[in-house]
C-alpha cells in the first residue's frame, strides 16, 4: 500500500492536507481515504470501495462524460468569482453558513457566483447541516434572491427530520448529503420524504455497485459527490455517475481542483464542465505524488489492520 499526503489549495471540511491510502489489486489501484476521525466500523465500507476499484469490478458506463459543478469554498466574493471563472463549469456549488462568518458574506459570495456564471448557470448551496429549521426558513429566501435562483439547497439542517420539515415549508428543492452516510440512510431519507435529491458518495456507501443498487431502490435523482478523494478515488465516483441510468444534475466530482497535488500524473479535472469517463483508473506511479511521513504511514497501516480485524470478527457492519 502507498500512503499519500496531498496539500489542499484551500482549507475545506476543516482540513488542509488530504491523506489516504492507495491499495493495489488485479486491475489497478483503489483509494481508501476515510477521514481521520472515522472509527473502523465507519471506515469499513470505504475499504470495500477501494477493493472493488482495485479488482476492476465496475459496471459498464452508459455515458462518455459526466457533467460536474465547480465547488466554491467559504471564500470572499472576489475569490469566489475567480474560482467560478477558472472552473469552466455551468453549475456552481457554494458553501454557506460557515461558522465565524457574517450572513452578509454568503449573500456577497452568491451574487459574485451568479455574476460569474451568467443567467443560464445553476447555483446550488451547501449548508453542511449548519442551520436550524427556523434559520433555514429565514435564510433560504434571502440566499435564493442573492443567487438569482437556487437549483437546490444541500443539507440545510443536520437531522433528516429537520430536512423533511424544511422541504415541506420551502420551494427550493432539498438535497440530502450528510444524512446519507451509511447504507440504510438513503431509505430513511426516502421514507421520510426528506429530500428531492440524494447525494451519494461511493466510499462511505461501500462502492460503485452498492450505490447503483441504492439509486435503483430509492427512486430519487442522484448527485454523485466526492469525499475529497485524489483522482484515483474520484474515478470510482465517475464510474458510478457513468453507470447511472439517469443523471439529471451535475455531479460534485470536480474536487481534484481543491488539491495542490494529486496521485496521478493526469488528474481528473473537468474539461468544458464535464469529466471524461476514463476507466479504469489511470496508471499510478508512487513516484508521482508526495508520500506521507513515516509516522503517518504507520498510522494508516494500523488503521487498515483495525478494519481488517473487525472483518475477521465477522460482525455485521454492513447495514
Ligand atoms: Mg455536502
Amino acid at each position: 500500500m502507498r500512503v499519500f499526503s496531498l496539500p489542499m489549495r484551500t482549507r475545506f471540511r476543516g482540513i488542509t492536507v488530504r491523506e489516504g491510502v492507495l491499495l493495489p489489486g488485479e486491475a489497478g489501484w483503489g483509494e481508501w481515504s476515510p477521514f481521520l476521525e472515522y472509527d473502523p466500523v465507519v471506515a469499513e465500507p470505504w475499504l470495500r470501495c477501494a477493493e472493488e476499484a482495485a479488482a476492476g469490478d465496475w459496471p459498464a458506463p452508459v455515458r462518455t462524460s459526466v457533467p460536474v459543478n465547480v465547488t466554491v469554498p467559504a471564500v470572499d466574493a472576489a475569490r469566489a468569482h475567480a474560482i467560478v471563472v477558472a472552473g469552466g463549469c455551468t453549475t456552481a456549488k457554494v458553501k454557506v453558513a460557515e461558522p465565524g462568518q457574517a450572513p452578509g458574506e454568503d449573500e456577497a459570495r452568491l451574487e459574485a457566483v451568479r455574476d460569474a456564471l451568467g443567467p443560464a448557470g445553476k447555483v446550488r448551496i451547501d449548508v453542511n447541516g449548519g442551520w436550524s429549521v427556523e434559520e433555514a426558513l429565514a435564510r433560504l429566501p434571502v440566499l435564493d434572491r442573492a443567487a438569482g435562483g437556487l437549483e437546490y439547497v444541500e443539507q440545510p439542517c443536520a437531522d433528516v427530520e429537520e430536512l423533511a420539515a424544511v422541504r415541506r415549508a420551502v420551494d427550493v428543492p432539498v438535497a440530502a448529503d450528510e444524512s446519507i452516510r451509511r447504507a440504510a440512510d438513503p431509505y430513511r431519507v426516502r421514507d421520510l420524504e426528506a429530500a428531492d435529491v440524494a447525494v451519494l458518495k461511493v466510499q462511505p456507501l461501500g462502492g460503485v455497485r452498492a450505490c447503483l443498487r441504492i439509486a435503483d431502490d430509492i427512486g430519487l435523482p442522484v448527485v454523485v459527490s466526492s469525499a475529497l478523494e485524489s483522482s484515483v478515488g474520484l474515478a470510482a465516483g465517475v464510474a458510478l455517475a457513468a453507470a447511472l441510468p439517469d443523471l439529471p444534475y451535475a455531479c460534485g466530482l470536480a474536487t481534484a481542483q481543491l488539491l495542490a497535488a494529486d496521485t496521478v500524473r493526469d488528474p481528473l479535472l473537468p474539461v468544458g464542465g464535464a469529466l471524461p469517463v476514463r476507466l479504469p483508473t489511470a496508471a499510478v506511479d508512487p513516484a508521482d505524488f508526495p508520500s506521507a511521513a513515516p509516522d503517518r504511514v504507520a498510522h494508516w497501516q494500523a488503521r487498515l489492520a483495525e478494519v481488517r480485524a473487525l472483518r475477521g470478527l465477522g460482525q455485521d457492519h454492513r447495514s
